[in-house]
Parts: C-alpha cells; structure tokens; sequence
C-alpha cells in the first residue's frame, strides 16, 4: 500500500503552536505515515519525537526550513534527511538561534520605544527557547489588545518596511547547500510561488544546486504547480509537498489538507536507509 507523506510542517520548536508528539498524532489521524516536522533553523522536535514516532510507525524525516537570501529576497530553503548528528549544522543553526533572539529583543525594544507595552520575557516565552521570530513578537501584541490578529501585527508593525522591522540574517543558498549536501541531505524550495520573480529564481536555484522544489503547498496553485513540475523533471529534479502547518498561530490550519504519495521522494527515503 502507498504511504502518503507530509513533509512540511512546524511545531512551537519555531512558531508553530503544536508539540511534536501533538503533530505526529494529527498526522496519523489523517493517514500520514511520513512526516518531516521542518520547523525555521531549529531539529530540536526531531529528538523530541522521534521515539514517540518510532513507536508508532511513523516514519519521522530529519528536517528544517533555513531561512536564506537571495538576491535581496527571503528564501525558505527546506532541508531534508541529513545526519542529525552532523556538528556543523547543530552549530551553525545554535548560532543563527542566537542573531535571531538579539533581533527579536531589538523589535521589541522599538516596539516599547513606539508606546507598546510587550516585554521581552513575554516574547521569550512564546518562542519556547525555539527560533524567535516576528510571529512571536506579533502574538505579544495580539495578546496585549495592540492589533486584532497577527496579520495585522505584521501589516502594521512587522512587515518588511513598517516601524518594527529589522532584517533577519540569513543564510546565502551557498552555504546552505554544502551544509546540507555534506551532511547527506537533501534541499527543496519552500512554497516556490511565494517570492516575487519566482518564475527566473526557482530555476537559478535549482542551477545553485537545490534538488527538488515544493509543488505540493496550500499556496501553489495548479498552474505553477505544473509549471515546476515539469521544471523539475526537466532539470533531473524532484518535487516534494507539505502542508506548512503552523497550528493556531495561521488564519488557518492546514494539516491534512497536503499527502504526497512516497513513490515522488525517494531520494529522501533512500537518504534514510
Ligand atoms: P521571521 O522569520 O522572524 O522574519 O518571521 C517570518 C515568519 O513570519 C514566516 O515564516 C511566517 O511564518 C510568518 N509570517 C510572515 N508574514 C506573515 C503575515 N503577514 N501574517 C502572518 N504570519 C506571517
Ligand atoms: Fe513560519
Ligand atoms: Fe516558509
Ligand atoms: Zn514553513
């Protein structure tokens, strides 16, 4: 029987608002026997769960979503099937946690300096020792009664441009490839539609040295989806698809609503034999 996969998913490791163990039982429930939690720059949920998943067959991917740049853009490069072990990439994403916790307190400080009373520790406790982001800071203000919701945090306040902006390092795909290549994984482009110019860089992407690009994703339409997946077949790529769940801290729950049949990711099963 053909087992189905989900291969995008995030918990409160980054900013999702679902444990590991609560995202594995979700996924079962819907008929996923493949599950890559891929939360922002952190593994951590990989050694929370992977017992738990073992126990009930659910076979648990190695992932993460690196946050690169390209170009000037923001890129979501997902990485797949790589040693966990690998002492390069635990450092290198412990050190890029840190860059990210200073600019989360730097928000906030301009926040506060704005007439928003959040606070640090509040910020803090929301990103859970995870990878504190803007969803972070945007649901302190929520809970405060600043904005109605986070999209409103983010247009008014977080967005690229607003008031309490302030640009995120982020890795060049460069260096996100051989980190991830010289530990036996596998990368793929996030949710491809969603950067402006998509249709020239998810091709120079996949010429930087990307094997796959992410077809299946709740904002992928069917046009583009066709359109990279015969790119990908073209190039000798592949395709891989998530639901990009975040539980509650979306609009929308997406779990369940993305299965990938596991005859299209072989190479990432094959990684993890
Ligand atoms: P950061 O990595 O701290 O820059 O935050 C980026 C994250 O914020 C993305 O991965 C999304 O999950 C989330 N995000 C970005 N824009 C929005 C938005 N308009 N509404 C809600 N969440 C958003
Ligand atoms: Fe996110
Ligand atoms: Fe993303
Ligand atoms: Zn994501």
């Amino acid at each position: 029987m053909t087992r189905f996969a989900d291969l995008h998913l995030h918990t409160y490791h980054s900013d999702g608002t679902r444990s590991p163990r609560e995202v594995t039982d979700l996924a079962r429930e819907h008929g996923l026997d493949i599950v890559a939690i891929s939360d922002h720059d952190n593994i951590a949920a990989y050694f929370e769960v992977k017992r738990y998943a073992d126990e009930r067959s659910v076979t648990l991917i190695p992932a993460t979503e690196l946050s690169c740049g390209y170009d000037g853009a923001d890129i979501h490069i997902l990485a797949y099937a790589f040693n966990t072990f690998d002492e390069r990439i635990d450092e290198r994403l412990r050190r890029f946690r840190e860059v990210r916790q200073r600019r989360g307190y730097a928000m906030v400080e301009k926040l506060r300096a704005l007439g928003y009373d959040i606070s640090p520790e509040r910020v803090e406790h929301l990103a859970a020792g995870g990878a504190m982001g803007r969803p972070h800071v945007a649901r302190a203000l929520v809970e405060r009664g600043y904005v109605a919701s986070i999209g409103e945090a983010f247009d008014k306040l977080l967005g690229s441009g607003k008031p309490a902006y302030i640009e995120k390092a982020r890795f060049s795909i460069d260096e996100a490839v051989a980190l991830v290549h010289d530990a036996g994984g596998l990368l793929s482009i996030a949710h491809p539609t969603l950067y402006p110019d998509h249709e020239r860089i998810v091709p120079e992407l996949l010429d930087a040295g990307i094997d796959a690009i992410e077809i299946f994703h709740p904002d992928v339409d069917e046009e583009n989806r066709e359109r990279y997946r015969n790119l990908a077949r073209f190039r000798g790529k592949f395709v891989t698809g998530g639901s990009d769940d975040h539980g509650s801290a979306k609009e929308v729950e997406t779990l369940g609503t993305v299965r990938v049949a596991e005859t299209l990711i072989g190479p990432i099963l094959e990684r993890m034999q």
